[in-house]
């Protein structure tokens, strides 16, 4: 089940759970889609993977599974999250 977690990680933004711009990676590293698209190029910080849409749990389903509180909140280091650039940007997640 996914943690729907509550903001983005780089950027501090709120992304309920209802939120269509929350996007995550394999792991649930969790950004929003303007972190993703202009600052992230679709390169996960944490683990070089790409990001999708976070798919939207409905509203009942949210009571029996409530989404995570627990804000994780870990802005990029420019310098390292460069390196990571320049190995993954440009090549489609399916090929990395
Ligand atoms: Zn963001
Ligand atoms: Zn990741």
């Amino acid at each position: 089940m996914l943690e729907l977690r509550p903001i983005c990680e780089n950027c501090g933004k709120k992304l309920p759970p209802n939120s269509t711009e929350a996007m995550i990676c394999t792991y649930e590293c969790t950004f929003c889609a303007d972190c993703v698209e202009n600052i992230l190029h679709n390169v996960c910080p944490n683990c070089g993977g790409g990001l999708e849409k976070r798919p939207i749990r409905k509203q009942a389903n949210l009571i029996k599974h409530p989404p995570s509180t627990k804000e994780v909140y870990k802005p990029i280091d420019k310098d390292s999250f460069n390196n990571l650039l320049k190995q993954f940007q440009g090549i489609p997640p399916e090929l990395r």
